[in-house]
């Protein structure tokens, strides 16, 4: 890598805000010596723009040896961030190639086949006539010939030790803040009726925490499923199912053997849990097989157990496999990576060859207000008393901004369908959205196409979006985004204490959802929090707050909302007040302060309405869904969405 070409390798024509900076910081952090550069930098100082320069300095083909790693690669775990780059002119060098099921075949009878289910894919030593024109193939020939590869995390992932994307000289890691929990998640082994192919046909031991049992478990099945591939293997065509079916079997067995051997490496640092669901009444009562015998699968209980989860902590050799093996040269680029030590104890770093650049924030402080309209804790056995609080304050809110677009980040589907349901009670309804599980993308998309002043009320939605100008102007936090401690992963690390990790996960994630609203200098947004835990957060974690980020929790303060009036809210003005600017639009610290508590007094008798759970089991939407879907869900491939 040759840092030094940094500045010749900015693909814009000159630079804005810290870019110039920034790009100082990290040609000297590299210069110094150092393997991996963090990049602190906050929306709007053209991350990708940096991360392409990086990528520029990495050694060409024609200055190096036979043996030399030359070329960059750049990965995001985030889908739409992908879809920026392919889609910016400026970096039209960063060659994308996705995974196999984003391209359909081009033969005449298979168009509209994906191709991870095409005849090359489903017909053992099938010659395609037209593999060179391929989409699929003819992108990732042209991915891993080029200087600069781009593809997602899990595709990067992948494709460890493969030939065709072999090490290259740097390594840029778009969006990596999560790169620690990423890798958890990618390195989880389910097991269960969606992810093993004969589940129905297994006996699954009750495995009740015994790692042991565990093993025996999962290398029997390894065991069994090497039989099944291998039939498959040996059939000369395969039906579609039969394809999905094989590769999935190869893939599981992947994962199983790697537990197994990584659980028996007495040198391994991984730690392994595994949490273990009711069964389902799917297999059926076993005669107590000794364990590894026969169909008992290694359980050698009479007790059946259902579909288990497996998961590594802090998977430190996951990565150095499917990451840190890959590159020279490393950035990591975002705008949350709040705590240099702490990120590189998660991902298996040492942080004596790792430098920190911080990034600037460029956009006024003015422009990103938060508001405190605190109604008490959203904990679990708080939820239902100051759920309706919120519900009114909301109303509130939109009363403040009638003609502007917001978005309600709810955390869970619990919390969204309580807060829909409130909304509608109060008559508001007209102005609500929501989404559910399956149709997040197409309801998100709808939302931003409309012109209509519509507030979304949205699940797990903190990070990926972007909501500039009038697409958003404000945005309310229900519930501090603390991980949910039913989780092992998350009960393991506070058994040990790990309460810095935990309050500074859920910082990085407010962090990220303020992010959303303002996305240029003079764009403008207004971020409300309304569970009082997240007041709580900033105090706990003030030390990993970046400094532009400290310097919005410092003017804080309670807004001076109308009084709450849902016919105001709708645009009936025949309400009372909509506020001081009467339906204007807001701006830049648009609600003004006040002193008092009356966001709080002006809630007293609404609990009665509310904390009535909806026995419906339906969610209604009040607006008609466009059904386009123009993007795959923001973060579809990296968060689960419902805890
Ligand atoms: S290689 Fe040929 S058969 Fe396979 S997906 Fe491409 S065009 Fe279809």
């Amino acid at each position: 890598m040759n840092p030094d070409r940094i500045f010749d390798e900015f693909p814009a024509p000159s630079y804005r805000g810290n870019q110039k900076q920034a790009l100082r910081d990290i040609r000297d952090a590299f210069a110094a010596g150092n393997d991996v550069v963090l990049v602190r930098a906050p929306t709007g100082s053209g991350k990708s723009l940096l991360a392409r320069s990086v990528a520029g300095c990495a050694r060409p083909v024609g200055e190096a040896d036979p043996s030399d790693a030359t070329g960059a690669y750049y990965t995001t775990p985030q889908v739409s961030q992908l879809d920026d780059v392919a889609a910016d002119d400026l970096l039209a060098d960063l060659n994308v190639i996705r995974g196999k099921s984003n391209y359909t075949c081009i033969l005449p009878d298979e168009r509209n086949t994906p191709v991870n289910q095409a005849p090359c894919v489903r017909e053992r030593g099938y010659d395609c006539s037209v593999k060179h024109r391929c989409p699929y193939f003819s992108d990732r020939a042209i991915a891993s010939n080029r200087s600069i590869a781009a593809m997602t995390l899990a595709y990067f992932m992948q494709t460890a030790g493969s030939e065709v994307f072999r090490k290259r000289d740097v390594v840029v890691v778009d969006e990596a803040h999560g790169l620690a929990e990423w890798a958890e998640m990618y390195a989880t082994i389910q097991l269960g009726p969606r992810t093993v192919p004969f589940w129905d046909d297994l006996r699954v031991p009750a495995i009740d925490g015994d790692l042991e049992r565990a093993v025996r478990y999962c290398e029997n099945l390894a065991e069994k499923c090497t039989r099944r591939k291998d039939d498959l293997l040996a059939q000369e065509t395969l039906s579609p199912a039969e394809v999905r079916e094989r590769d999935r079997l190869q893939e599981l067995i992947g994962e199983l053997d790697w537990f197994v051997s990584d659980y028996r490496d007495p040198e391994s640092p991984t730690t392994w849990l595994v949490d273990q669901s009711e069964p389902s009444g799917g297999s059926s009562v076993g005669d107590g097989d000794e364990d590894g015998g026969g169909d008992g699968d290694g359980g050698g209980d009479d007790e059946d157990g259902g579909p288990l989860t497996i998961k590594p902590m802090s998977p430190e050799k996951y990565l150095q496999h499917t990451v840190w093996d890959r590159g020279n040269k490393f950035a990591l680029l975002s705008a949350t990576i709040l705590n240099k030590a702490a990120f590189c104890r998660q991902v298996g770093l040492d942080p004596e060859n790792v430098a920190l650049v911080d990034v600037g924030h460029t956009f006024p402080v003015e422009n990103r207000p938060l508001y405190d309209v605190t109604q008490g804790k959203m904990t679990y056995e708080h939820r239902s008393e100051t759920t309706p609080k919120i519900a009114r304050t909301i109303v509130r809110i939109m009363q403040e901004h009638p003609d502007e677009k917001g978005i309600v980040h709810a955390h869970s589907y619990d919390i969204q369908e309580r807060l829909a349901d409130l909304l509608r009670d109060f008559g508001v309804g007209d102005r609500i959205r929501t989404h559910d599980r399956d149709d997040r993308d197409a309801d998100l998309e709808a939302w931003k196409a409309t012109d209509d002043p519509d507030v979304f009320i949205s699940v797990k939605m903190e990070e990926a979006l972007d909501l500039k100008g009038d697409l958003c102007r404000f945005q309310v936090l229900c519930k501090a985004p603390f991980l949910n401690t039913s989780d092992s992963r998350v009960a393991h690390r506070l058994e040990e204490s790990q309460w810095a990790w935990y309050y500074r996960t859920a910082l990085r994630t407010v962090i990220q959802a303020c992010g959303r609203v303002v996305r240029a200098p003079d764009d403008y947004g207004a971020t409300y929090l309304a569970d009082s835990s997240l007041v709580d957060l900033f105090e706990r974690a003030r030390t990993d707050m970046p400094d532009w980020f400290a310097a919005q929790v410092d003017r804080m303060d309670r807004p001076d909302l109308p009084e709450f009036e849902p016919r105001a809210a709708v645009g009936d003005s025949s309400g009372v007040s909509r506020g001081r600017g009467s339906g204007g639009r807001s701006s830049p610290g648009s609600p003004s302060r006040r002193d008092d508590s009356t966001t709080a007094s002006s809630n007293s008798g609404s609990e009665s309405e509310s904390g009535s759970e909806s026995g419906s089991a339906s969610r209604s939407h009040s607006r008609s869904r466009s059904g386009s879907r123009s993007k795959s869900s923001p973060l579809a491939d990296v968060w689960d969405t419902e805890r």
